[in-house]
């Protein structure tokens, strides 16, 4: 028995009452103007841990103003591109420093185990951040030849004010895939972190005050999507907003910028197919699939939700995956599990409807199929073959530890079917022909194409959707793009340089 966990929850929770509770705001911890709070809830237990500023349109137009003095005058504009990479480096410093109470406090956030809460989430943020920080000083624009007397040459100039708005499935991970590139670029920042997992943003505000990023630089605004999270997507005074989180609010975000012409970048909703031919190592395809769904309790927006398996290794491929989803062990996420309970209620509640829709419209239940115990959000590992491509469970996003396994026959046919979705955020091959991967690499309409692997995400490699699964590309090079703009210099040159 592991007696630890009780610790551990006990230290997460003490954690959450020393946090900094209050709005970050030019530098300054402050209530919302109407004094409301919001509570943080334990998906383990259903109950309220601490409760948090509940920011509206007011503190985010408090936090906008902040930013845009941060961005026109005091120290960061002056600051050279290498001062505001140590700034960075520093950040993510203080981070490692603080990695077991910000995975503490991610896991009591988000209900994610704490292994990889201390392990993946936040060392990849750490690590997201140096990856920018060493940047900061790379970024540069090009001397171009013109006809006549003249030189130009372009500038790639910060955007200014940036509204980011992220989600709950990777609290921390999404603040720095957001922040790392747009600070690195000289932008100031308005963040908006999900409503259930607010902490290891104020967290971060609260190290990068320590390491002395200037005030204003970064203000965190807590609160709800349809208050706080609409006057981000459409204060004028934000010269971009970026966003991750669904492909319904995804919309809404990108009509309020259409209206400003303002640059918008999103990271949307997915239903990534995973094709596995006939060559493959069952074995290590099966683990991968597995891990491709399950990972995060599914909660993941490239989560490999719709598996066509060739007709040839489809009844093996079931079996094992069945074996492995009903061996997964589920339970307190302080405690050493690969599942905890999923996010909230409204997610737990949406995952078994989805549940009741497979087995009403008649894919094969092979294993789970209902919630875990009976307090905290816990779903069953659960496993639908014979799944049918209209089905709601094929077609939809359930973000949840829910597979899908379908069969498949000729590969032109399971082509089509792969790109038959509105979402085209990632895939996943398994073939061991390396014509059929190349074919597959090239034929599948989406922004990752994962080979004989899966989850992978190095920080140098762009991420993001076609189609309805986003526009724009996060991570590595691309991503400094969203947050730069360019500008063209003409000059004459004197008759001697001529
Ligand atoms: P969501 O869209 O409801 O919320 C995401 C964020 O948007 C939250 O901060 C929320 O407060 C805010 N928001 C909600 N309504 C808003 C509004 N009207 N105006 C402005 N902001 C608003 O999504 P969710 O349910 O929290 O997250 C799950 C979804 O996110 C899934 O669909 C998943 O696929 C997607 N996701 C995508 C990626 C990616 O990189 N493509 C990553 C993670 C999650």
């Amino acid at each position: 028995v592991d007696h630890s966990h009780h610790e551990k929850a006990k230290s997460a929770l003490s954690h959450a009452q020393r946090l900094p509770n209050q709005l970050f705001i030019d530098g300054k911890w402050v209530d919302a103007l109407s004094r409301k709070t919001m509570p943080v809830v334990d998906p383990r237990t259903e109950e309220v841990v601490v409760e948090v500023a509940e920011g509206d349109a007011a503190d985010v137009d408090r936090a906008v103003e902040a930013a845009r003095r941060a961005f026109d005058s005091g120290p960061w504009p002056r600051m050279t591109a290498k001062e505001r990479g140590r700034l960075l480096y520093r950040l993510a410093d203080a981070m490692e420093a603080h990695v077991d109470e910000l995975a503490q406090l991610e896991t009591l956030d988000n209900g994610k185990p704490l292994f990889y809460s201390r392990y993946v989430d936040v060392p990849f943020a750490v690590d997201h951040l140096r990856y920018y920080a060493g940047w900061a000083d790379k970024i540069h624009g090009k001397t171009i030849p013109v006809d006549g007397p003249y030189m130009a040459y372009t500038f790639h100039e910060p955007l200014g004010v940036v509204g980011q708005i992220i989600p709950w499935n990777f609290p921390i991970l999404m603040a720095a895939w957001k922040l790392g590139p747009a600070l690195a670029a000289g932008n100031t920042v308005v963040l908006k972190p999900a409503e259930q997992t607010p902490m290891t943003a104020l967290k971060v505000a609260q190290l990068a005050k320590e390491v002395g990023l200037p005030d204003g630089v970064l203000n965190v605004v807590t609160g709800y999507g349809p208050t706080a999270g609409n006057r981000v997507a459409s204060h004028p005074g934000i010269d971009k907003t970026a966003f991750t989180g669904s492909t319904e609010v995804g919309r809404l975000v990108a009509k309020a910028a259409a209206e400003q012409l303002k640059p918008c970048t999103l990271e949307l909703g997915g239903k990534s197919p995973i094709i596995v031919c006939a060559d493959v190592d069952v074995d290590k395809a099966v683990a991968d699939a597995h891990m491709a769904l399950f990972f995060n309790h599914g909660q993941c927006c490239a989560a490999g939700s719709r598996v066509y398996v060739h007709e040839a290794v489809y009844d093996e491929f079931v079996r094992k995956s069945t074996e492995a989803a009903a061996t997964r062990k589920v339970g307190d996420p302080f405690s050493s599990v690969e599942q905890g309970p999923q996010v909230d209620d409204d997610q737990f509640k949406k995952i078994l409807s989805y549940i009741d829709s497979g087995k009403r419209q008649g894919a094969r239940l092979m294993t789970g199929g209902g919630r875990r115990g009976d307090r905290g959000f816990y779903v069953e590992p659960t496993v639908f073959a014979d799944v049918k491509d209209d089905m709601k469970i094929a077609r939809e996003e359930i973000f949840g530890p829910v597979q899908s396994i379908m069969k498949w026959k000729n590969l032109d046919d399971v082509i089509a079917r792969a790109n038959n979705s509105n979402y085209g955020l990632a895939a996943g091959v398994f073939s061991n022909n390396v014509n059929t991967v190349n074919t597959l690499t090239r034929a599948l309409k989406s922004g990752t194409v994962w080979v004989n692997c899966y989850n992978l995400y190095d920080n140098a490699v762009p991420f993001g959707g076609y189609k309805e699964s986003g526009i724009g590309r996060e991570k590595g090079e691309y991503a400094l793009s969203n947050y730069t703009q360019v500008k063209a210099v003409y000059q004459p040159l004197a008759d001697a340089a001529w």
